[in-house]
């Protein structure tokens, strides 16, 4: 999808916060650096739009991006950050679960994994997590451009095998950057939210 009409509808905390007008929702979840906001402006069509990397100790918010009026991104805050407190992290998971459990206009959830590393524990997780709730999952794996093309296929394979991806899920190797697999990630997007 070429993306012309965007816009921040609103940085949402609790429930009641969340938009009502019932589009289709795509969550965006991943490790904090992973390269979620650069995923998010490739696929809305702006420079930095979302924020890039997100400061520790900021206020942590799920941003929903109205896209065309048709249906809403969802910037969910990054998790893995070391500096953060015990009690940062225990409100964000209640957060993040709350959003996940609860959206009933949620169509499915990207999963950002770096493709330079090995999918780590928190990343294991949160799929697992997915999977527990039946949340159809599209697996990124990021920053492709910084791995030799010899080494893709190992990169996918490797990543299948750590977080257990299902018969049902897909994966995809993207690059903000080099503007790989823009299509693919839309593509998969406009299939769960039948726009
Ligand atoms: P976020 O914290 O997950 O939102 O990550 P950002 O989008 O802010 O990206 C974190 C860092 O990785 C930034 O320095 C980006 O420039 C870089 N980055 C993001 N995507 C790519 C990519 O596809 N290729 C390369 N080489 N760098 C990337």
């Amino acid at each position: 999808m070429k993306v012309h009409n965007v816009s921040l509808k609103i940085s949402a905390v609790r429930p009641e916060q969340y938009p009502d007008e019932g589009y289709p929702e795509i969550g965006l979840v991943g490790r904090s650096n992973v390269g979620k906001s650069s995923l998010i402006n490739r696929l809305i069509n702006r420079k930095s739009y979302a924020r890039t990397s997100s400061q520790p100790g900021k206020t942590q918010t799920l941003n929903f991006y109205d896209v065309e009026s048709m249906l809403y991104l969802v910037d969910v805050p990054g998790y893995g950050y070391a500096k953060v407190s015990k009690a940062e992290r225990e409100k964000w998971g209640r957060m993040i679960e709350t959003y996940l459990t609860q959206r009933e206009t949620l169509r499915g959830v990207v999963s950002l994994i770096d493709a330079r590393h090995e999918p780590t524990e928190l990343d294991v997780q949160m799929v697992e997590f997915l999977h527990y709730y039946e949340l159809p999952i599209l697996v990124v794996a990021t920053k492709i451009d910084k791995v030799s093309r010899s080494k893709w296929n190992k990169v996918e394979k490797d990543i299948k095998k750590k977080i257990k991806i299902e018969e049902q899920d897909e994966l995809i190797l993207f690059s903000a950057t080099e503007k790989i697999g823009e299509e693919e990630v839309w593509n998969w997007i406009e299939k769960r939210t039948k726009i």
